[in-house]
């Protein structure tokens, strides 16, 4: 048997012809560039995640970016952000001139630790970027308290977390603003990149706009230096239509998340742990393991594809090496980093391929562990 790590084709098949036939109307239009699509994909997003405004930009990264543009954040400024995130958060933070500052992870549920972001705030800080990593919200109430106590911004990566809830609300409503991706191997994911930005700020969504279409108020009136950062039209329609599926498609990958929890129980890996009042939408279901890379050898070997997110922390990438960070200064993250495995996960992943998987990964962990014994007797 071959299990991907993630299946788009599957996908497709099961909606082909209304995929098919929102491009066709898209191309009949042809109004390619901020057509009718966008805007009622903005619409119909705004209203599932429950924000006011929805504004369709070319990429994750980009929302996050242009989000900390419009609030004027640049040199000088700190923002803090998830050690265990993925490196466009911090690149959207560098890229305004903005220096990001890392808090490590809480070791349960991979959210940023709200006791760590007090402990980093400093004079300079402007804003906090929780992550809701792997399809879990991060713990809002304490970020909020701390938020409104020292006159913070926030800004919701939302990038894996198309749908979780967190106390009953949508994870992309909860601060300032969010940014959400629609890469294509998203919860919510298009034919090619395209991103948002949803908030109840309707001066912000307007800058947002304004900078995503070069700046300009109404055609050749350019108020501000903008940039081209549009969702396109056809990816817009086409998110248009998964958007009806996404509720479905979460509840399915629930349904597998947690059949991986049965069959792992006591298969000798950590698998993954949701806090109370949070969903998870298991974009990525990630278990923690001794003998990774012999494991994930075996399964490879065995037609099962995983994925590792993400083998090198960002404080240790050579992106990030002007920020001056050093092996040790996340302990948390760094160890989940040697150890964290994504099992194959999509909704129209079927039970048969979880238990092949669960079998296999169980096997896989007997088999390295016997032969660690082995080896340390035979060293002894
Ligand atoms: C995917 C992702 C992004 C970036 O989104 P793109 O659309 O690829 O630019 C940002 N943050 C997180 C946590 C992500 O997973």
């Amino acid at each position: 048997m071959k299990v991907p790590f993630v299946d788009l084709g599957a996908q497709y098949q099961a909606i082909a012809p209304e995929i098919n036939a929102a491009i066709q109307g898209v191309l009949e239009k042809r109004d390619f560039v901020l057509g009718s699509d966008v805007e009622l994909f903005e619409n119909e997003f705004a209203d599932f995640i429950g924000t006011r405004h929805a504004v369709g930009v070319g990429s994750g990264l980009d929302a996050l970016e242009l989000v900390l543009r419009a609030w004027e954040i640049g040199p000088g400024d700190e923002v803090i952000t998830a050690a265990n995130t993925y490196i466009a958060t911090t690149l959207a933070i560098m890229a305004v001139g903005a220096r990001p500052v890392l808090v490590d992870m809480d070791p349960a549920t991979f959210n940023i630790d709200p006791a760590g972001i007090e402990a980093a705030i400093t004079a300079k800080t402007r804003a906090l970027i929780p992550v809701h990593l792997c399809g879990q919200p991060a713990d809002m109430d304490p970020i909020h308290e701390i938020a409104a106590r020292r006159n913070l911004l926030v800004l919701e990566d939302a990038a894996q977390a198309h749908g979780a809830l967190y106390r009953g609300r949508k994870a992309g409503s909860l601060g300032h603003a969010s940014a959400f991706s629609f890469y294509p191997g998203k919860n919510l994911g298009a034919y090619g990149d395209g991103g948002l930005v949803a908030t109840n700020d309707a001066a912000l969504a307007e800058r947002l706009r304004q900078l995503r279409n070069y700046g300009q108020r109404v055609k050749y009136v350019h108020t501000t230096i903008g940039t081209n950062s549009r969702l396109d039209t056809i990816q817009a329609a086409i998110l248009r239509v998964k958007l009806r599926h996404l509720d479905l498609w979460n509840t399915q990958r629930g349904e597998h998340a947690a059949q991986y929890n049965a069959l792992l129980a006591e298969a000798g890996c950590a698998v993954p742990q949701i806090a109370a009042s949070r969903t998870h939408i298991f974009h990525l279901y990630m278990v923690r393991l001794e003998n990774r890379a012999e494991v994930q050898k075996i399964l490879a070997d065995r037609g099962i594809s995983t994925g590792i997110h993400y083998p090198i922390p960002i404080h240790l990438q050579e992106a990030s090496a002007s920020l001056g960070y050093r092996k040790g200064d996340f302990p948390a993250t760094e160890k989940a980093a040697e150890r964290i495995l994504s099992l194959p996960m999509y909704a129209e992943l079927t039970a048969s391929q979880c238990e092949y998987v669960a079998e296999n990964l169980r096997e896989a962990i007997r088999i390295t562990s016997d032969s660690r014994k082995q080896g340390a007797t035979l060293a002894r």
